[in-house]
């Protein structure tokens, strides 16, 4: 069988770490990570993303901060500070440094994001085929107005810094409609016999990535069932900030709202199928009046065992919708 899922950062990661475990060692795994979130750094290239996926996947995470890196130091953002260079609030821990120092000479060579996101995997060993959703340079920004007036600020900046305080009144995948799928992408999606949403953002994660020309497409006419898993749970992000941006493209904090946002395949939109937690066991006949097969299942990922049965839910439903 194969699987290909579309992932951000944390939720993507964890999830597949369980798909990982539920499906048999033949079974194929590609994973198309989001780039939006791709940011330039002392003159590095920083994709958090990817990073995450390939770091908890490789065990190498830092398993509580759920990005960087397991015994981190900090000595260069140390030195860096001490030279008044920043910015001081985007965590690159000196073990992080060495990833992103080997990627951004790989490409000063000439090598493209996809090429460099394998070679990196070579030491982490992920077990999926990992693939950046374009070698060419999307940025997310959200537009914001603060102290400073309106003005539209990087993702990074926006998350991280300003930690979502203000409203986010646009999401623009900067870049997004002059880029290409990397090799291997619409292959991957339009081969598979299960596509997979993870609870990953719904708007800067995933959404990032059908923001890609062509990507949104062929998971809308793939062969295979779509079945997606909820980030929102009980009305609220599990973790993180997606409220946030949901409010910006005007879809409400709601397992139900993002399942009517993703749209039923039947009507065009991506989905076959999507599982709420049980919390929102009520939201199952708003999901399915809208054409989309739901199933109310925990969708805590507390641990592997959890996060495992989660993935196995997903099988389960895309084999009824296959049906
Ligand atoms: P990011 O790029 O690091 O923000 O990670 P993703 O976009 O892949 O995932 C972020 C989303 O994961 C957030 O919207 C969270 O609500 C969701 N999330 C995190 N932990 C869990 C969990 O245990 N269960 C579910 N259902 N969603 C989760
Ligand atoms: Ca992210």
């Amino acid at each position: 069988m194969r699987i290909t899922a579309l992932a951000g950062g944390i939720g993507g990661a964890r999830f597949l770490r369980g798909l990982r475990a539920a499906v048999s060692p033949s079974d194929e795994i590609t994973v198309i990570g989001n780039t939006g979130d791709d940011i330039h750094l002392y003159g590095l290239k920083v994709c958090p993303d990817l990073d995450t996926v390939m770091y908890t996947l490789g065990d190498g995470i830092h398993e509580e901060q759920g990005w960087g890196r397991r015994d981190e130091t900090w000595s260069i953002k140390e030195e860096m500070k001490a030279y008044g260079v920043g910015p001081e609030w985007f965590g690159l821990g000196d073990r992080d440094f060495a990833t992103h120092l080997v990627r951004t000479q790989m490409i000063d060579a000439g090598y493209p994001l996809s090429a460099v996101t394998e070679a990196l995997c070579i030491r982490w060993k992920p077990g999926v085929r990992l693939l950046p959703m374009s070698d060419d340079r999307v940025e997310t920004h959200v537009r914001i107005t603060d102290a400073d007036g309106p003005r539209v600020v990087h993702f990074q900046e926006y998350w991280v810094r300003l930690h979502a305080a203000v409203d986010a009144e646009a999401i623009i995948p900067v870049g997004a409609d002059a880029a290409k799928p990397a090799p291997g992408v619409l292959e991957a999606i339009a081969g598979a016999d299960l596509v997979l949403l993870p609870p990953s953002n719904p708007v800067v994660s995933i959404g990032s990535i059908l923001a890609v020309p062509g990507i949104r497409e062929v998971v809308a006419g793939a062969n295979a069932p779509v079945v997606g898993l909820s980030p929102i749970v009980g009305g609220a992000p599990v973790r993180g900030m997606a409220d946030k941006v949901l409010a910006a493209i005007g879809v409400e904090t709601s397992a139900a709202a993002v399942a009517e946002h993703y749209g039923s395949r039947a009507s065009g939109g991506l989905l076959d199928g999507w599982l709420v937690d049980t919390s929102d066991a009520a939201a199952v006949a708003a999901v399915e009046a809208a054409g989309i097969a739901c199933r109310a299942v925990p969708l805590l990922m507390t641990d592997l065992d959890a996060t495992t049965e989660m993935a196995r839910a997903a099988l389960e439903l895309a084999a009824e919708v296959a049906k």
